[in-house]
């Protein structure tokens, strides 16, 4: 019997496999494994989405009125903008676009799962350079280089470890670039990071031929069912992109959605109050319990990944979790650590109780 065969590289990945939203019951859980807003969608966005009738036909293969909204806020050129289906569309094309068969693509270990994915794909062999305090080393990324690197990936801030790289260092990282590398700077949680402490991304893609910022609106604007995200770079970026992508690769409701997502900054604003404040609030009390074994990594993000270390497994502290009816992310190359979504302020105490609890004693 013959049947087709799936090319090597194909069949030397590893499928995305998403957190789970269920307990070992097959109950519910609320999702705090998936990084998304708690304070759910804008409501200009979600009257949008309610204004839409029945669907007329294919949306606008350009997203024109998106990107000219996008580039409105950012100050951007709308023709160096191009959206894709959700963001991970944007790095799967940035390396089927510059990288193939005998060409590496360098990123950090503790990253998002999609880049080993988006380089396996194209048939390009996937670089993991040994990260630092779960944060990008970029002297050892430098060092990693060789001819044959086509795509560099840097998530700022990182996914799953929340780390976030000063522009200092994001600068030091491109400049050592050969020119000729493509640099992709994937900033799907940057919104969350005050705003004076940006990396620099969009001005380095203004300013370089090598530079692609690609950003969400599944995060902050808390659109993930839509699937929409956009990139900025140079044209010569923009049109490689436009070449691959699919012809009519955003919806129409994720199109409209995201227009009148950008026009509600204060639900953004918002959110990212919300975010920090949790966020820094929870972190203190992991904090607390540091003489118990329990680590936390500082965040810029809207997730913090805690280290278990002492009599508590970061699967127990996981499935305790899922009995008080939260599901959190434990994934497998990062054993001893459980990602968590910032919730609501009343969840992340409820979790906070919890963990300290387990760890022995309250604070
Ligand atoms: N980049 C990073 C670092 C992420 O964590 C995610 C979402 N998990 C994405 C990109 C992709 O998001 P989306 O495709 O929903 O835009």
């Amino acid at each position: 019997m013959s049947r087709p065969t799936m090319k090597p590289y194909v069949a030397a990945i590893h499928a995305y496999v998403p957190g789970k939203s269920a307990g070992a019951d097959g109950k519910p859980l609320v999702k705090l494994s998936a990084n998304e807003n708690p304070l759910g969608t804008s409501p200009a966005a979600l009257s949008a989405l309610a204004s839409i009738g029945k669907p007329a036909g294919y949306p606008d293969p350009d997203s024109k009125e998106l990107r000219a909204a996008i580039g409105e806020l950012h100050g951007i050129d709308p023709a160096r903008i191009v959206c894709g289906t959700g963001s991970d569309e944007l790095l799967n094309l940035a390396v089927q676009a510059f990288a193939g068969p005998g060409d590496e693509v360098l990123f950090s270990r503790n990253s998002f799962a999609v880049y080993p994915i988006a380089t396996r794909r194209c048939g390009a062999t996937p670089v993991e350079v040994d990260d630092r305090d779960f944060r990008a080393d970029v002297d050892a990324m430098l060092a990693a280089v060789t001819p044959n690197t086509r795509v560099v990936f840097v998530a700022n801030p990182n996914n799953p470890t929340g780390t976030y790289l000063p522009r200092e260092d994001v600068a030091k990282l491109h400049a050592g670039l050969p020119e000729d590398v493509l640099f992709v700077l994937d900033q799907a949680y940057a919104e969350y990071v005050a705003p004076e402490d940006e990396d620099g991304g969009f001005a380095l893609a203004a300013a370089h031929e090598n530079v692609l910022v690609t950003r969400t609106f599944s995060k902050i604007y808390g659109l993930a069912a839509e699937r929409v995200g956009w990139a900025t770079g140079a044209p010569h970026l923009i049109d490689a992109l436009n070449r691959i992508r699919g012809p009519f690769n955003v919806t129409a409701s994720a199109q409209r959605a995201a227009v009148a997502a950008l026009g509600d900054q204060d639900f953004v604003e918002a959110s990212r109050v919300h975010n920090a404040e949790v966020r820094e609030r929870f972190t203190r009390r992991m904090q607390m319990l540091g003489n118990r074994g329990v680590a936390v990594v500082p965040s810029e993000a809207n997730f913090v990944l805690v280290q278990f270390g002492g009599e508590v497994t970061a699967k127990a502290a996981q499935d305790a979790i899922a009995g008080a009816g939260y599901a959190v992310r434990h994934l497998p190359e990062l054993d001893s650590c459980l990602r968590i979504t910032v919730g609501t302020r009343a969840q992340m105490d409820e979790i906070a109780d919890l963990l300290a609890g387990l760890a022995g004693g309250s604070n």
